[in-house]
């Protein structure tokens, strides 16, 4: 079954007996080039073991199948999740997991599909009410992961792929850059989706890496960058002020020779790692 053919997908959920959830984000995949491209951002080879978040019906569940990649689903629906096993029936390539992708095990269905060494891809349409708190989950996971390919809010993929000194870089993207190495894929416009979102939307490659800092600093770090972002507008020295002294946060960014003067955007990953360093000496 094709299910990105809007018949078709049609005709599953009239079968089903069901309409898209806003709730749960529910907006399907109608486009079989999307999916295609998504498939070959994500380089999917035959014998990959990948994780996908939100399956719904299965559009992308069952090109990646078809690819002969073996897939763990989460989907929070019951009724979606209660239908996928149909696309693999013997369960050797596939394990549906019923629940909350926020909270579900994924180590075990891995292993049962016979996960060894080998790093896993998470390939996902995201729910996008959940996009944050799902990237923080799954992002940590650089031992697990090879690498997130997701599909977010276009608006939010600028956000992420955004470089030091324009104006969508944020301390989402301080916080994206701190654990991979972010990259805007393509733009995928709304009309591919069915029901037909108010946004357009992209897919974005996160390429984990081990975090740029030990355990003990990560919290204290992302303390000092989200303070610094809260008030784009101020000089760095003024944002900080409630965690640093300002005579202190401006001789620290001379000394990593840095204008005293900067505003939390102008300052790239390393070099707010950098600053954290120079003012926990
Ligand atoms: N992959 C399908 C596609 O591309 O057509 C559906 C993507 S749709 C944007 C998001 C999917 O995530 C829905 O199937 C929804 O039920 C599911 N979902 C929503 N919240 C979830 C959660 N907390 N955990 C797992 N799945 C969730």
């Amino acid at each position: 079954m094709a299910l990105y053919k809007p018949t078709e997908l049609r005709e599953f959920l009239d079968g089903l007996g069901i309409h898209p959830k806003k709730s749960l984000s529910q907006n399907f995949l109608i486009d079989g080039n999307i999916i295609r491209r998504t498939i070959a951002s994500a380089e999917v080879v035959a014998g990959d073991i990948v994780v996908e978040i939100g399956p719904g019906p299965g559009a992308l569940t069952e090109a990646l199948l078809a690819c002969g990649a073996k897939v763990v689903a989460v989907e929070k629906d019951d009724t979606y999740a209660a239908a996928l096993g149909r696309l693999d029936p013997t369960g050797e390539n596939l394990r549906v997991i019923h629940g909350d992708a926020l909270e579900v095990d994924i180590i075990e269905p891995l292993r049962a599909l016979g996960k060894g060494d080998q790093k896993v891809k998470l390939i996902a349409n995201l729910p996008y009410h959940l996009t944050t708190p799902l990237l923080a989950r799954f992002i940590k996971m650089n031992s697990l992961f090879s690498g997130l390919y997701v599909m977010v809010q276009e608006e939010v993929g600028r956000r992420m792929t955004a470089v030091a000194g324009g104006e969508d870089y944020s301390s989402l993207t301080v916080f994206l850059d701190f654990y991979s190495t972010p990259k805007y894929c393509f733009f995928v416009g709304r009309k591919c989706f069915f029901p037909s979102p108010k946004v357009d939307s992209a897919v974005v490659a996160l390429l984990l890496h081990p975090p740029v800092l030990e355990e003990e600093s990560v919290s204290n770090f992302f303390i000092l960058t989200r303070t610094a972002f809260e008030h784009r507008r101020k000089m760095l020295r003024s944002s900080l002020k409630g965690l640093y002294p300002p005579e202190r946060t401006m001789a620290v960014l001379e000394e990593i020779g840095k204008d005293p003067q900067l505003r939390p955007e102008q300052l790239s990953l390393d070099e707010f790692v950098a600053l954290y360093q120079g003012l926990n000496r």
